[in-house]
């Protein structure tokens, strides 16, 4: 029996405002512990939740770069559980009427086609608080100690859709989770550093037979810590279920754990459906009107889409596509181009260079574009002197890497380390003569007729110059010296 995967996930990304959803305590990462509360984030009597207007604005943006319907009215809901880190006892929430619903991400799915992956709500929530226990193992720990300062931090909830183009493998779920994660760092209202916790997801998983229109029961897997810990689980959880089914089991409803040790999914407890949380609306806040005008201002001052900026770095600067894919996976990367290519006079060129050059150098020693030591102007002159044939790329590359370690300016390295190319053809060939005289053998077989010989002798007169001779010119003089001395 051949099985499909639907895999569905619900994605909490925190928002990137100055102050928490309902109060004006500051959102600050590693602060002491306790530093950033107040009555209304730990949940006091007689405190009244006031909204972030900006967190609001950050949801509709959202729901517009993912091509959801914005309701007109939306409203909060508690969700209500026990837990030591909700010291409300429940968490502000949304449940009917999120603010943004029906949407869309597309990515390229594993046909090859264009497939719109269906995303069903967005909302709007607050976090809930940290808890640190004494040992790293829970069941061994002597006390817990818990930090408030997460306590009402913005998080999205991004929840795909199970019945309208679900994902369906491994691929297209690793595809939806950086489209999904470049996407919101495009629009600027999540860093989505994984690391500080600031894009988590849930996911769940079912298989059915292949061509079946019915849901299997489904596994939940929550919280996981990495991309990596993430698919591994996935991975493991669809071949799990397969072979249950594969074998006429049926899958139990469950939410697993992930154990990174050992690579497996292990069962936590029957997994808990929304009428366990009781929701029902939150009393402390009104109902939320949006007009058409607060989101016709919000679409119209939007950061671009990295589809626009795909679009724009071919249509703009004429480089070729894939070249375009690649540095617009960074919005950071695109500016830097963008930023190099208001001095370069052969973009193309330029693409070339940020893609195999500077991004080796910055691989090398794990730096951000942002932190790139080589300014966009310094870069852009020395594309300049490539494209003008002022330096060769040899020299090029290490004049980069001069670059790249001293901050210096192109010229003042070229001066400084005598990089100059040899203009001089006199000079040019002297070295050409010395290293014909010590090659015989191949100056024979190119007055025979042979080709490969010439690459052969241009390379030593490159390694005996270091790099300071310009192959066109040697090619040419090659072809006066021996070529035409022949004919
Ligand atoms: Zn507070
Ligand atoms: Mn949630």
């Amino acid at each position: 029996m051949e099985t499909d995967a639907i895999i569905c996930f619900e994605t909490h990304v925190e928002l990137k405002t100055k102050t928490k959803l309902f109060c004006d305590c500051l959102v600050r990462y590693n602060a002491p512990p306790n530093s950033q509360i107040c009555p209304v984030c730990t949940g006091q009597p007689g405190v009244l939740p006031a909204l972030n207007k900006r967190a609001v604005e950050y949801t509709i943006r959202a729901g517009l770069a993912f091509n959801c319907t914005i309701n007109r009215q939306s409203r909060f809901a508690r969700k209500n559980y026990f837990y030591p880190d909700l010291p409300k006892g429940y968490q502000i929430s949304q449940y009917e009427r999120p603010f943004c619903e029906n949407g869309y991400l597309e990515i390229p799915g594993d046909n090859g086609q264009p497939y719109a992956v269906g995303i069903k709500r967005i909302h709007l929530e607050e976090d809930a608080g940290k808890l640190v226990h004494s040992s790293s193992s829970f069941e061994a720990s002597d006390y817990s100690l818990v930090d408030y300062n997460r306590s009402g931090v913005p998080l999205l909830e991004i929840v795909t859709d199970h019945e309208r183009n679900p994902l369906r493998s491994l691929n297209e779920a690793r595809v939806y989770l950086e489209k999904l994660r470049q996407t919101l760092k495009y629009v600027e209202i999540s860093d989505c550093i994984i690391e500080k916790g600031q894009f988590r997801c849930d996911v769940n998983i079912s298989i059915r037979p292949k061509g079946s229109q019915g849901f299997g029961n489904r596994a939940e897997i929550k919280n996981m810590a990495s991309f990596r810990f993430m698919m591994d689980a996935l991975e493991y959880e669809i071949k799990r279920q397969s072979e249950i089914l594969q074998a006429g089991g049926q899958v139990e409803q469950e939410t697993r754990l992930f154990d990174e040790e050992e690579r497996v999914t292990i069962p936590m407890r029957s997994k808990e459906d929304a009428p366990d949380y009781r929701y029902f609306p939150d009393p402390d806040l009104v109902d939320i009107e949006i007009d058409e005008e607060y989101v016709r201002s919000i679409e119209s001052s939007m950061p671009e889409l990295p589809e626009q900026t795909v679009y724009r770095l071919t249509e703009d600067f004429g480089i070729p596509k894939d070249d375009a894919l690649i540095l617009a996976k960074n919005k950071s990367m695109a500016g830097f181009f963008g930023a190099c290519a208001e001095y370069c006079e052969d973009t193309t060129r330029l693409s070339r260079w940020i893609i195999k050059d500077l991004f080796k150098l910055l691989n090398e020693v794990r730096l951000p574009i942002e932190k790139c030591p080589v300014t966009p102007q310094d870069f852009s002159k020395l594309i300049n002197h490539l494209s003008r044939g002022e330096v060769t790329d040899r020299i090029g590359r290490t004049v980069l890497g001069e670059m790249f370690r001293t901050g210096g300016s192109p010229e003042a390295i070229i001066n400084e380390k005598g990089l100059r190319p040899i203009q001089d053809t006199g000079v040019l060939r002297e070295i050409l003569d010395e290293v014909m005289a010590a090659n015989p053998q191949a100056v024979s077989k190119i007055r025979r007729g042979e080709v490969e010989p010439i690459n052969f002798l241009i390379g030593e007169v490159m390694r005996k110059s270091n790099g300071r001779a310009n192959p066109a010119k040697v090619r040419d003089l090659i072809r006066r010296e021996i070529v035409l001395d022949n004919a």
